[in-house]
């Protein structure tokens, strides 16, 4: 289970909400966007329109790991304080973390400490992603301070891998298997498989309907399958799962083929013998995919923003629903990626580096839709629209 309930390691904030409410409004929050949802998520500018999703920014799980990370420096001003990871997939919020004086243990920002150098008067923030068995255990071990922030949703598909194992089901996420969350899952799961796309899926069907080449298979998925893992005899009851932040419909989709895998292999009548389906896609990350699709389904747009942080799987999935209606399409992590009225810095759907491209912004009347990722503070999407509105003003080109 999931092992966080020990005397060391604690997983509510410390009461201090009312305490640190004027600082977050300070580094987060965004008098514009709050204008714009009383007026209809909508806010002109010239002859821009900006044209803001009813569902996007900070989740509540991203709230509460903020909070806790907030809360927990004001508890405790002066003693050393460290993450794991990033907290969330936000370079912004990260940045704020590192001026408070948390110093990260691993990744990009890594400082001077590892989590081999942790004593027991340190104090540790688990990001919203959670982590895996292994740090946890030994963090514990280390018998300091846990602040586990990890959010509930990622939780929930925790219990359903440990169900799915117990019950001697193979887990099958759907997820990139070196996400934080997915590497956090995948700990928990005894055996598993992690599947990236739906041609990954059909090569899981294939073997399962076919059998055929063992080791082939084993060199496709080298990084993303549980230690010994057989797909010969490890594939025969699956459960599905996924990292919370994936697109639902490719979710949907690779789990119904999965099922049909197993049908066709074993017939309708076994289906339950040897295969469990439950949707773990977070609420959160849902709403936001479908209120961008309601945008821009119901309006006439002419570019869309998505901002968040490149590493942000769920700002990612937003630009996928974005590319689908081939509207012209920037995903952006800052109001520094805007770098002038004709250039703009931003990640290409797809790509894992960035690219700057030319002649983004167009002339004229333009009506621009805005959405943020889960990890995306509203005072970033303030400073975006803001970004661009003072460059359509500009008259010469850079
Ligand atoms: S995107 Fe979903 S799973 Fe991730 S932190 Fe937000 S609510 Fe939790």
């Amino acid at each position: 289970m999931l092992s966080s309930e020990s005397s060391n390691v604690r997983t509510k904030g410390f009461g201090l909400r009312r305490e640190i409410l004027p600082q977050l409004a300070e580094n987060y929050k965004s008098d514009l966007i709050e204008e714009m949802k009383v007026n209809g998520y909508r806010w002109c500018s010239g002859h821009l329109t900006f044209r803001l999703a009813k569902e996007f920014g900070f989740c509540y799980g991203v709230d509460k790991a903020i909070d806790f990370a907030y809360e927990t420096r004001a508890k405790f001003p002066s003693r050393d304080l460290y993450i794991t990871s990033e907290i969330i997939h936000n370079p912004l919020v990260n940045r704020r973390l590192m001026e408070m004086g948390i110093q990260f243990l691993t990744g990009p920002h890594k400082g001077v400490k590892g989590v081999e150098d942790i004593g027991e008067s340190d104090i540790v923030l688990l990001p919203a992603f959670g982590t895996t068995v292994k740090e946890l255990e030994y963090l514990k071990s280390k018998k300091c301070l846990l602040v586990d922030t990890t959010c509930n949703s990622v939780v929930a598909v925790w219990k359903r891998v440990e169900k799915y194992s117990e019950e001697g089901f193979t887990s099958v996420i759907h997820g990139k298997y070196d996400h934080e969350e997915t590497r956090a899952t995948s700990s928990r799961a005894g055996k598993f498989l992690v599947v990236w796309d739906k041609q990954e899926a059909q090569i899981v069907c294939d073997h399962i309907i076919n059998g055929g080449d063992r080791a082939a298979f084993l060199r496709c998925f080298e990084k993303a399958v549980s230690p010994g893992f057989d797909p010969d005899s490890d594939l025969l009851k699956i459960g599905c799962a996924n990292q919370t932040t994936m697109m639902s419909s490719e979710s949907m989709e690779i789990a119904n083929m999965l099922q049909k895998a197993m049908v066709k292999k074993y017939g309708t009548p076994h289906l339950a013998e040897h295969f469990r389906h439950y949707d773990t896609i977070c609420s959160a990350t849902q709403e936001r995919q479908d209120a961008v699709f309601e945008l821009l389904k119901n309006e006439k747009i002419d570019l869309v923003m998505v901002i968040g942080g490149y590493n942000s799987s769920n700002t990612a999935h937003l630009a996928e629903i974005a590319a689908k209606f081939n509207i012209p399409h920037y995903h952006v992590n800052s109001a520094e990626s805007l770098l002038s009225k004709n250039k703009i810095e931003h990640k290409p759907v797809g790509e894992k580096t960035s690219a700057v491209t030319s002649g983004w912004l167009p002339e004229g009347k333009v009506t621009i839709a805005v959405t943020g990722g889960a990890s995306t503070p509203n005072r970033v999407i303030e400073e975006v629209i803001r970004r661009i509105s003072a460059l359509a003003v500009q008259t010469e080109k850079s």
